[in-house]
């Protein structure tokens, strides 16, 4: 019985591939993985690989050698905004792209693609967390926008990887956009936005958290903050794409 349903879902796989042949989501190309990139749009994003910082994952310039462990200056001084970052790629115009249609314009089916990629980046993470939560948005703008892109790149990666996801433990409360504002004034911005309302499923726990894009780690640093006075035991953050300044 196994395999005569094997059997017919494969003849169902293969007959959905022949009516509808996968194709890159950003330039239409055939591809051979439902969801995949073509190979051109795949090579035109800056993935972030070795050498990088082993705690935050800054990207450091391919041809230094800097031994097993390199460490940035900011983690060196301890002022890592948490205990453990990874991001797929580099904030660039590539990455913007795909981020601005996803995030603003409903262009969901990219999810695919960006949470595999982030999969791909966080392999190296030895300690898993007990629980994923994606970085809320607030009510209003979850309205407006009609999902949560955080929360749409952290279920793959949450089944993959066997661990919860957690979207109610943390609310968040409205604030205007950030915009472009300067790292100082988005962490004044961002102040108090957080509230943990569900304390007992925080407490003790390794906590990672998910989101699409990593400006100035103001956000991950303010939930950081809500989730340790929570009793979390340890925060660590996964994104899709980080902005990289020189250091
Ligand atoms: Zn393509
Ligand atoms: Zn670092």
């Amino acid at each position: 019985m196994q395999n005569v349903c094997h059997s017919f879902f494969n003849v169902a796989d293969n007959l959905i591939e022949f009516l509808f042949p996968s194709s890159c989501p950003l330039c239409g190309a055939p591809v051979s993985t439902h969801g995949e990139l073509c190979a051109d749009c795949w090579t035109s994003f800056n993935w972030i690989s070795n050498p990088k910082c082993v705690k935050c994952g800054y990207p450091f310039p391919a041809n230094l050698d800097l031994g097993d462990r390199p460490l940035c200056p900011n983690c060196a001084a301890g002022n890592c905004v948490l205990d453990f970052i990874r991001a797929a790629c580099v904030y660039d115009d590539a990455s913007k792209i795909v981020m601005l249609p996803f995030k603003h314009s409903g262009r969901i089916k990219y999810f695919n693609f960006m949470s595999r990629a982030m999969m791909w980046a966080i392999r190296d993470m030895s300690d898993l967390p007990d629980v994923i939560i994606p970085v809320p948005l607030a009510w209003r703008r979850l309205y407006h926008r009609g999902y949560n892109q955080a929360a749409l790149l952290a279920r793959p990666i949450a089944k993959a990887m066997k661990v919860k996801i957690d979207l109610d433990s943390v609310h968040r409360i409205y604030r205007p956009d950030m915009g472009h504002k300067n790292a100082k004034q988005r962490a004044e911005n961002i102040r108090g936005v957080f509230k943990v309302v569900k304390p007992e499923r925080i407490k003790g726990k390794k906590i990672l958290l998910v989101d699409d894009v990593m400006t100035t780690g103001a956000t991950f640093s303010e939930l950081r903050r809500v989730l340790i006075d929570a009793g979390a035991r340890a925060v660590y953050g996964l994104v899709f794409c980080r902005v990289v300044k020189s250091i």
